[in-house]
């Protein structure tokens, strides 16, 4: 049970394998976003602290024990990750839980999730090779290397900062890079906890993994720009990666940026309408709505629209909004004051819009068992693909119904976004499945489910929703680069003015 009574608990950041203030001495409050009272200190780095985290990143990959270890070495020490994770699953679930405010079942789910990844990746991370080739030079000897690309940046948001974190960390390791973490300074704890008790513990040499705390352009920017730094995997909103790819540019860096989505949930008069209501609600008022793959514009076919929004606004109105500590809380609060404003105004601006709200629509107090940071999980019907509403994101728990005839209408509103995350379709029809997940242009499509997520699945989104693809074995790819090695074993000479094509 997590314990709120604990006094204001300090934390150092992680950087060379040792634990450290910022170099300024300065600290910030974290705030438990369901009492809206400060529960830890989080030194506040900037860009001096950058500069040393990336140097021991940068030597820890040039020299030392890590560049010597073996891909079989790494894996093994990725294995002893997974399983202090398991152990710790559970403390790690309910630090998230005190800086997020997200529900605890979901956030125990994902830590106990977490080590999956770091096995699956361990498994592959003696299964880099690179290839020989056969060019059409008879006495070359050519090979093809597979590298680390050497120092990488994670930039990471709030909503699900271990998980989030550990899509990009198992397979940089695999891969044999060394990395430097930034996470959101709304939610640092609990990376901190998890570099104490796993990172800390799993025998990695000092300096393969490091943690820079503090404030998104203070510390994130002198990273992104750090000349040592060779990739940026960011997630965040699109603006924030927009800014980030500009930035990384100038030195030429690799970039992977995981981002905002507005992704249709597209249900037809052929399902089976109990699940695709759980389905709606799911997509929308999980994790209050602060997923990047919220289904936010539900895309109802017109025959059924009246009465799949009769069942889903009873559905939505008896969810439990509460203490996100309690098992049986469904709604807790928003993690950030800002996002809460945030998410009134897009409210306010649908109702200026002439959308109809059919649930909630503000606030929730206290006796509606809400508190400080509580939204109620709102509806609008009403609402065509051209309102802001139904094209910007907005991270919480509002839900935008728009009507549609037929399958050609729903894909062109489905693709009528600059977003393309995810999506999901409810059919009970085999062709019409297959059909939807090819014409979506999105880079997950979930039929009869949603927000399901595996290490084995490569996840990721076209359009402004990213760059690159995180899990499933691709995502090693992001963290390599390919040499080529040309032996001649014969003759040399030839003509020096010209390029040694075939021969
Ligand atoms: P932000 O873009 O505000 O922040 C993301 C990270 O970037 C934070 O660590 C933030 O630090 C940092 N940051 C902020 N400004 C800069 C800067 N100028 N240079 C470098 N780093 C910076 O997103 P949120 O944290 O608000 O997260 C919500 C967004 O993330 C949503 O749009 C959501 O869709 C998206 N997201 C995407 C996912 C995906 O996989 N596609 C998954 C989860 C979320 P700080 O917090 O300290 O400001």
């Amino acid at each position: 049970m997590l314990d709120r009574t604990t006094a204001l608990q300090t934390y150092q950041t992680f950087i060379d394998g040792r634990w450290t203030d910022a170099v300024s001495g300065k600290t910030f409050q974290t705030f438990d976003p369901y009492t809206g009272a400060p529960w830890a200190l989080i030194p506040e780095c900037d860009k001096a602290d950058v500069d040393r985290a990336v140097d021991a990143a940068h030597r820890a990959f040039e020299s030392g024990a890590w560049p010597k270890m073996t891909p079989t070495a790494r894996g093994k020490i990725m294995r002893r990750i997974a399983e202090l994770i398991e152990q710790h699953a559970e403390h790690l679930g309910e630090v998230e839980v005190r800086d997020n405010g997200k529900l605890i079942s979901e956030m125990v789910a994902q830590t106990k999730y977490m080590p999956q990844w770091f096995y699956y990746y361990a498994g592959l991370a003696d299964k880099i090779h690179g290839s020989v080739m056969s060019v059409d030079r008879p006495d070359h000897f050519t090979y093809i290397l597979r590298e680390p690309v050497g120092v990488c940046a994670f930039i990471t948001p709030w909503n699900s900062p271990l998980m989030l974190a550990t899509w990009k960390l198992a397979p940089a390791l695999a891969a044999g890079c060394t990395v430097v973490i930034k996470p959101s300074e709304f939610t640092s704890a609990s990376l901190l906890e998890f570099m104490k008790l796993v990172i800390a513990e799993s025998g990695l040499p000092p300096g393969v993994v490091n943690v820079v705390t503090g404030y998104g352009p203070v510390v994130g920017e002198p990273l992104v720009t750090h000349p040592k730094v060779a990739k940026v995997a960011f997630t965040g909103g699109s603006a924030t990666g927009a800014r980030v790819n500009e930035l990384a540019a100038k030195t030429f860096k690799k970039v992977s940026l995981e981002l905002g989505g507005k992704s249709p949930n597209i249900v037809f008069d052929d399902c089976i309408l109990d699940d695709a209501i759980s389905g709606a609600i799911s997509g929308i008022f999980a994790a209050t709505g602060q997923t990047c793959i919220a289904g936010s514009r539900l895309l109802l076919q017109e025959t059924i629209h009246d009465q799949f929004v009769e069942k889903l606004v009873a559905m939505a109105k008896a969810a439990r909004l509460g203490d996100p500590a309690l098992a049986e809380t469904q709604v807790g609060p928003v993690t950030t004051p800002p996002q809460y404003q945030k998410i009134l105004s897009y409210i306010d601006i649908a109702k200026q819009e002439g959308a109809k709200c059919v649930l909630g629509g503000g606030a929730a107090g206290s006796d509606e068992g809400g508190g400080q940071y509580f939204v109620k999980p709102t509806i609008f019907t009403g609402v065509n693909n051209k309102m802001r509403i139904a094209q910007e994101e907005v991270f919480g728990p509002v839900l935008s119904v728009i009507k549609f005839k037929d399958e050609e209408e729903a894909v062109a509103i489905a693709n009528d976004i600059a977003y393309g995350l995810g999506a999901g379709v409810w059919t009970q029809s085999v062709r019409r499945a297959h059909t939807m997940a090819s014409r979506i242009k999105a880079g997950t499509v979930w039929v009869n489910t949603y927000r399901a997520v595996s290490f084995l699945m490569p996840f990721g989104g076209y359009k402004a929703s990213g760059l690159g693809r995180e899990n499933g074995a691709e995502a090693i790819d992001g963290y390599l680069q390919s040499k080529s090695v040309w032996i001649n074993n014969g003759a040399g000479g030839g003509n020096p003015f010209i390029m040694k094509t075939a021969s």
